[in-house]
């Protein structure tokens, strides 16, 4: 168990860092579900934090909100580099694997409303973006996203241009909050390994943001992942939720698709709810314990993180 290789596909915590002066990422807070104490106690390896953009910046301010979260996520990684590593590279994965002791953090991008060209999505690269959520439930210049409930929109022509880009730049393109017609869209032109960083299993629990089984069916063959959401309402559809609902969902998928396609997408700190055991990333050893229970150790780390590792291997660039 002791050094198992931990990722987490999705938090929210640049939010708190944006909005709460009282929140302190290198301290340990006493609310929310994440910062770097409790990152290292959960013994993460890898984070992938997020830019959410939030709705009431849409569509306008969109972009200079994602600029300043950008330079917000680069002035934290860059404050301590004794113990944060930016990973944007195949090569940076294999740095990260060799330095236990450091936590590594992608950044991710939640809404692409800022990406609105090739060329602005270029720049974004060049600013280290590894990871795009096209949408977040609403529609933007790239898709519908899930929210978008009576308009069939599927991925736009400037969405596909876009997810052209990212296969080929080296970002991953995430199918979470997108509505079906877009995941199918996105399935159907993407040539990499398809992520859904934060969802469960639609047929668990029929929220709309979790997956239905013929698209993790279709994840899966894409040598992609789905990221387990600890979100209380996408578990078991209630505020109440027990470790013991992650482990079902997670049961699920793996009986019907294998061990290569599930790894974790907490969404701490964007989530309201989180599971009575898993009340923030510090315990994410206790979930590693029962998956070895469960599955044995070469299946638990699988889950645990080196699913993510395969996975970004294949998409990242090289160097
Ligand atoms: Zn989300």
């Amino acid at each position: 168990m002791e050094g198992m290789f931990t990722v987490d596909g999705h938090c929210d915590t640049m939010l708190r860092v944006m909005n709460d002066p009282d929140y302190n990422f290198f301290s340990e807070n006493t609310d929310g579900h994440l910062d770097l104490p409790r990152l290292k106690r959960g013994g993460v390896n890898l984070q992938v934090m997020a830019l959410f953009v939030e709705s009431r910046f849409k569509p306008f301010q969109a972009l200079p909100r994602t600029v300043e979260m950008t330079g917000a996520f680069h002035r934290l990684v860059d404050s301590r580099p004794e113990e944060l590593k930016l990973v944007t590279s195949q090569k940076d994965l294999e740095v990260l694997g060799k330095n236990p002791k450091k936590t590594g953090l992608l950044m991710g991008l939640e809404g692409g409303e800022a990406i609105c060209s090739p060329e602005s999505l270029y720049a974004f690269f060049k600013l280290g973006l590894r990871l795009v959520t096209l949408t977040w439930n609403q529609r933007n210049q790239l898709a519908d996203g899930v929210g978008e409930t009576c308009t069939g929109g599927g991925l736009t022509m400037m969405g596909r241009e876009v997810v052209g880009e990212m296969n080929e730049l080296g970002i991953a393109v995430d199918v979470s909050h997108l509505s079906e017609k877009s995941f199918w869209d996105v399935a159907g032109v993407s040539n990499k390994p398809l992520v859904a960083s934060h969802s469960n299993a639609y047929t668990l629990c029929d929220h709309r943001r979790n997956l239905k089984d013929d698209q993790v069916k279709a994840i899966a063959e894409s040598g992609g992942i789905i990221g387990i959401n600890f979100s209380n309402y996408f578990l078991n559809g209630t505020k109440n939720a027990q470790l013991e609902d992650v482990l079902k969902h997670i049961d699920y998928l793996v009986k019907g698709w294998g061990f290569d396609c599930v790894g974790l997408g907490s969404d701490y700190d964007g989530i309201g709810f989180t599971p009575t055991g898993l009340e923030d990333i510090s315990h994410l050893p206790v979930l590693g314990r029962e998956l070895i229970s469960r599955y044995g150790e070469t299946n638990a780390a699988k889950i645990m993180g080196e699913n993510w590792i395969m996975v970004l291997k294949r998409i990242l660039p090289s160097g």
